[in-house]
């Protein structure tokens, strides 16, 4: 791809920069630390601005090296190529803001930004936080929900081979199946009870999915259509939702598992 790697050559950067001022740069270490990537934009004064107090070779010939690109595109391509899968920088500039440019792209990848591999180790990260709160330190399950949450997206996408759907910014669905059917995913670290299903998201929904959080691992409930799902569901109509009791997901779920094996 159309980038260039500048080390130890200040003033061929500073060339650069002033000819590409429509361009971008990533300021890494010399050891290209995936997690200090920062995308400028080549106008940055952070970028082409020494500091009173930087001497010569501020840019390029001490701790820090630059990747300089016309296109936010080909620095996704170096980041790539450098270990980075997902495509994405540690950070992106908030002083210069290059996602205002007009050229701004968003990542393609699969998961909108999360490859299947970084779900994985997100689900195991999640994982391993979670028991650590909950087991150890004796943090009551229902005050980890939103950790518990994530942890049910991530186990969902990964089984169906999905993407998450927060990162790509759509709404009233959590992850995006291969096939295209969308899932809604509630996690729950109730032993029994029941889980709420809103019905104002229910026409952006095909599959719900049900799953329980006991004892550092996750047990999945309910798999399968949302519309059967709801039909054996209470109706608040103060609420506008649903609630299914969890035992009876469960016995939807063995039911489903029969019907389809005759
Ligand atoms: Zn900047």
């Amino acid at each position: 791809m159309d980038y260039k790697v500048f080390i130890d050559n200040d003033a061929e950067y500073l060339k650069w920069v002033e000819l590409n001022e429509t361009g971008f740069v990533v300021n890494t270490t010399r050891t290209k630390r995936k997690a200090y990537r920062v995308l400028h934009k080549a106008s940055c004064r952070h970028v082409t601005t020494r500091q009173s107090w930087q001497g010569d070779g501020a840019f390029t010939s001490r701790d820090y090296i630059k990747i300089c690109a016309p296109t936010i595109d080909s620095l996704r391509a170096w980041t790539r190529a450098e270990g980075e899968s997902s495509g994405q920088f540690s950070q992106e500039c908030a002083s210069c803001k290059p996602w205002l440019s007009e050229s701004y792209t968003e990542v393609s990848s699969a998961s909108g930004g999360l490859s299947l591999e970084n779900v994985k180790d997100l689900h195991d990260k999640y994982l391993e936080l979670i028991k650590f709160e909950v087991e150890q330190l004796g943090v009551k399950p229902t005050e980890a929900r939103h950790l518990i949450g994530r942890l049910g997206e991530f186990y969902c996408a990964l089984t169906v081979n999905g993407t998450i759907s927060h990162v790509v910014n759509q709404h009233g669905f959590d992850v995006l199946a291969q096939d295209g059917r969308r899932i809604s995913v509630k996690t729950t670290a109730q032993k029994s009870g029941f889980v709420r299903i809103s019905e104002k998201t229910l026409d952006k929904v095909d599959d719900l999915m049900v799953i329980q959080y006991a004892n550092g691992r996750l047990d999945e409930v309910y798999f399968g259509n949302i519309q059967l799902a709801i039909s054996h569901a209470r109706y608040y109509d103060n609420l506008k939702a649903y609630e299914l009791d969890i035992s009876k997901a469960r016995a939807l779920s063995s039911a489903q598992v029969v019907a389809t094996e005759i």
